[in-house]
């Protein structure tokens, strides 16, 4: 059972935006590191800024790594398997995938993978 096709384009147009906003975030975050760049002769500004440059760094690894996830949901959107859950192949619901519309899981496999998760702690 697939999804209407309107709703496909209502989260076609959601994910497409999302991946905008997330690209601008980088470029200006991007943007803003190379600005950084300027030597700073005061020790304590220095470490202030490598400091900064880390969240930076880290916030831009999330970022791509959010970008890719959109990519892939917009893949899956143009495949028409958008909605199915990727380990049953059963459909996840509309709530959920309102929610997470990035999620390839449906809710009860994904409460399975979390306890086994649990059971096997450290293991990903
Ligand atoms: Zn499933």
């Amino acid at each position: 059972m697939g999804l209407r096709k309107e709703k496909i384009e209502t989260y076609r147009k959601t994910l497409h935006l999302r991946r905008e906003v997330l690209a601008a975030d980088l470029r200006q975050a991007t943007a803003q590191m190379i600005n950084d760049e300027s030597s700073y002769t005061d020790a304590v500004d220095q470490a202030a800024a490598d400091t900064d440059r880390n969240f930076i760094l880290q916030m831009k690894n999330r970022d791509r790594d959010v970008l890719w996830q959109i990519d892939e949901a917009i893949k899956r959107l143009n495949e028409g398997s958008f909605g199915e859950c990727e380990r049953c192949g059963e459909s996840i619901s509309e709530g959920r995938l309102e929610a997470f519309p990035l999620t390839t899981l449906c809710i009860d496999c994904k409460a399975e993978l979390e306890s086994e998760e649990h059971r096997f702690p450290g293991r990903n």
